[in-house]
């Protein structure tokens, strides 16, 4: 038992706010932020902040994990593709590692009750996640802990509780004011962060996910999306995007126009001989002059000419999104 603790670090205002109580407790604070494919924040744009504070930062990049947690979370999905208490359990197992490692004793957060409608729904979603990962009354949640049962650090004297807050829900006015009291001038305003909270991303990657595409994710921002049968063209937009497409020209069914400058695209899955027909038309579809497409695949390639480009109604009842 001692006074280390090891801080889940979003670089959020709220976990920013946990670790400030967290030192002002005169607690020795770790951070831990988790890397996941989908949070928009790079880890390495908290170094600086936490070295003002004199705060160690270690970083966790669970790529795979969290694939495989997406494919089948236990707990299912909140409104879009966040798989929310199965995410929070995994990180939650993460900092349990890193707090074994560094011997610390207990686990702080910056979450708040009642503020998000999944994974901190209730206390019996928080109380669960505790559960789940074996840190039953090891995490302090400084925001909402008088809100929520005593936890060991408490009860051991280690954390004063008199100093601890009753924030809840969805309202940021607390947060804020608490900010001002700490002279924290600068956070980030509460965008999220998670691109699976979005609708737009959460639908696109859906695709991914149904047509067991996820191992190529990072396409899920990139280009129109067309879903044919089980397959998956994606078509580029811009210059970038025809140069990022255009890397993966020996790994996926590739098409370009052939006469004029236009387009580029790729099928994710091998296709059939009518995929590729109506791929090419539809990237007619987006070059203006262009009246052929070649298709390269599989180290051979193939002209496809005379063709009309695809008709407007028939193209959107393709298109993943409008
Ligand atoms: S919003 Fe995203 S990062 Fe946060 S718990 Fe849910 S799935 Fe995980």
């Amino acid at each position: 038992m001692n006074n280390k603790a090891i801080i889940l670090y979003s670089g959020g205002l709220d976990s920013l706010l946990a670790l400030h109580i967290a030192l002002r407790l005169g607690l020795e604070v770790s951070a831990l932020f988790i890397e996941t494919p989908f949070y928009k924040k790079d880890a390495k744009t908290l170094q600086d902040d936490l070295e003002k504070l004199h705060v160690k930062l270690y970083i966790a990049e669970i790529s795979d994990t969290y694939l495989g947690i997406l494919k089948n979370p236990t707990y299912g999905f909140g409104k879009n593709l966040n798989p929310c208490l199965d995410c929070r359990i995994m990180m939650f197992d993460e900092a349990k590692k890193l707090m074994e490692k560094i011997g610390a004793y207990f686990i702080i957060t910056g979450e708040v009750l009642s503020q998000r409608p999944f994974s901190q729904r209730n206390k019996a979603n928080i109380l669960l996640i505790e559960k789940k990962s074996q840190l039953e009354n090891l995490v302090l949640r400084p925001l909402s802990a008088k809100l929520l049962p005593p936890t060991l650090p408490e009860l051991k004297g280690i954390v004063d509780r008199n100093k601890l807050y009753a924030i809840s829900g969805r309202s940021r006015k607390p947060q804020l004011a608490l900010a001002k009291l700490f002279n924290i001038e600068h956070f980030e305003t509460p965008s999220g962060g998670c691109l699976l909270t979005e609708p737009y991303f959460a639908n696109r990657l859906k695709n991914f996910l149904d047509l067991d595409l996820l191992e190529h994710y990072k396409l899920a921002h990139v280009g129109r999306h067309f879903k044919i049968n089980d397959n998956l063209l994606i078509v580029a937009r811009q210059q970038n995007e025809f140069d990022i497409i255009a890397n993966y020209k020996n790994m996926f069914d590739f098409f370009e126009t052939k006469d004029s400058p236009g387009t580029c695209a790729i099928f994710l899955k091998k296709s059939t001989q009518n995929e590729k027909i109506l791929a090419s038309k539809i990237v007619l579809r987006y070059s203006k002059k262009a009246k052929s497409v070649l298709c390269f695949s599989n180290g051979n390639y193939q002209l496809f000419e005379d063709l009309e480009p695809i008709e407007e109604n028939k193209l959107m009842e393709l298109r993943v999104e409008a």
